[in-house]
């Protein structure tokens, strides 16, 4: 991004949520975002994840320049590279974990035989294997949100995009989820982008960029990275790319 701003036309007032970002994410970087509530950071999320675009300013995805695009062609854009997770898991109720995980495939018109064997995969990864058929109130928070991750990873992308995504869940399963972002990163090279407003979080990110009044106020490299060790031992191995 250079010079990224976002306006938001309320008709009697404007916001200016964004006043001006130049920031470059690198190909498997684990990067976390963090700021005080209303810096920003959702606004940012929207646009690095095409869901919104820039007042003004230069976003380039991989080199496309993202205002060139129609609605259309950055739609194609997102489903192809980009995963995202929420806060609030966001999985439909009536369905099962494998349902939930396969509906990005479904969009995507993926046969079936081979949407279900890439959603058990993905489960798989996540390390609920065994929890299939389970719905999502038969699963704890945690296990919900490995659900939603292994359902951003059917589409097979090249960068997560998180919002708070250990935001409802407790400490110690906060730092599970992070053990499979980290293992994702490291072991298929996924660029990760997440916000979380909780410092221990961050640490286990690469680089903390810090955002305040829609501006960028720091953007540090974490020296030594936290590891969520337990998970990464736990989890099952999975080749890379399979
Ligand atoms: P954060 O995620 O850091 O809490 P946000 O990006 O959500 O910050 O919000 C940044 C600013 O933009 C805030 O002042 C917020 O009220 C405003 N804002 C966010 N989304 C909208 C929207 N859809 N319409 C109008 N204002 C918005
Ligand atoms: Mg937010």
């Amino acid at each position: 991004m250079e010079g990224v701003h976002k306006i938001y036309d309320l008709g009697e007032i404007q916001v200016h949520a964004l006043r001006g970002l130049d920031v470059t994410i690198y190909p498997g970087e684990f990067v976390a975002i963090m700021g005080a509530s209303g810096g920003g950071k959702s606004t940012f999320m929207n646009m690095v994840g095409m869901l919104d675009r820039p007042t003004r300013g230069l976003y380039q995805l991989d080199g496309v320049d993202v205002s060139s695009l129609d609605k259309v062609e950055m739609a194609h854009l997102r489903n192809r590279k980009l995963g995202f997770v929420f806060q609030g898991f966001n999985l439909l109720s009536r369905t099962t974990a494998l349902e939930n995980v396969e509906l990005p495939a479904l969009y995507a018109r993926l046969p079936p035989e081979e949407r279900i064997e890439r959603a058990r995969e993905a489960l798989r990864i996540v390390g609920l294997a065994d929890r299939e058929h389970h719905y999502p109130s038969q699963l704890s928070g945690g296990q919900q949100q490995r659900v939603a991750i292994a359902r951003a990873l059917m589409n097979r992308p090249s960068i997560l995009l998180a919002d708070e995504p250990t935001g409802n869940l407790d400490s110690r399963t906060s730092v599970e989820i992070m053990g499979i972002f980290q293992r994702l990163n490291k072991e298929r090279g996924i660029t990760l982008v997440l916000v979380t407003h909780e410092p221990d979080i961050a640490q286990y990110a690469q680089r903390v960029i810090t955002f305040r009044d829609g501006k960028i106020r720091r953007d540090e490299v974490v020296a030594h990275p936290a590891v969520a060790e337990e998970v990464i031992k736990n989890m099952p191995v999975v080749g890379a790319d399979d």
